[in-house]
């Protein structure tokens, strides 16, 4: 069966993502890719913006996991290491394996299930593939190389028929 490309919501950035929109969409687990998504690539530590959202939602009781591809696991766990957060890394994006995986190391089930990352063809193909919501965000910190500026011009109709969706439904409820 086809597998849609289309996330399920756009946002700019992982701090617009708030647990009250989390808890709208009964979002309890988070899963988040690092790269570009929650660090840019050049940030080796986690800062003080990203630690301060994971307060928020953790508080929120909802649990936020890395689910990475990072060739370096050194990178991942440095990050849940400080960050104490559990991780799946090498996740083999877009296979659903790693979805499933971290699913059930957090026994939750897809429907309370979200994904957040930067790419279609990993982060978002992955989530639909593993039945879970696709939530999409900008390139933190912007694409870098020509490689991912061409990928990120590549993923602008999806996104673009994402966000008319997104306003479509918005003004049905309104
Ligand atoms: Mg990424």
């Amino acid at each position: 069966m086809p597998v849609s490309l289309i996330p399920d919501r756009l946002y700019g950035r992982y701090t617009d993502l708030t647990p009250r929109l989390l808890a709208d969409q009964g979002i309890r687990l988070l899963l988040c890719d690092l790269d570009y998504t929650l660090a840019p690539r050049s940030m080796e530590r986690p800062d003080e913006t990203l630690r301060a959202w994971l307060d928020v939602c953790r508080d929120a009781g909802v649990t936020v996991m890395i689910l990475s591809n990072n060739r370096s696991t050194r990178r991942v766990e440095t990050f849940c290491g400080e960050l104490d957060i559990r991780y799946v890394g090498h996740a083999g994006k877009p296979s659903p394996k790693g979805y499933r995986q971290a699913m059930a190391v957090a026994g939750e089930m897809p429907e309370h299930t979200a994904m957040l990352g930067d790419k279609l063809l990993t982060d978002v193909l992955g989530a639909k593939r593993a039945g879970i919501a696709a939530l999409m965000v900008e390139p933190l910190g912007g694409p870098v190389g020509i490689w991912n500026h061409v990928l990120h011009a590549l993923q602008s109709p999806f996104k673009w028929i994402a966000k008319r969706r997104c306003k479509k439904n918005y003004e049905q409820i309104s």
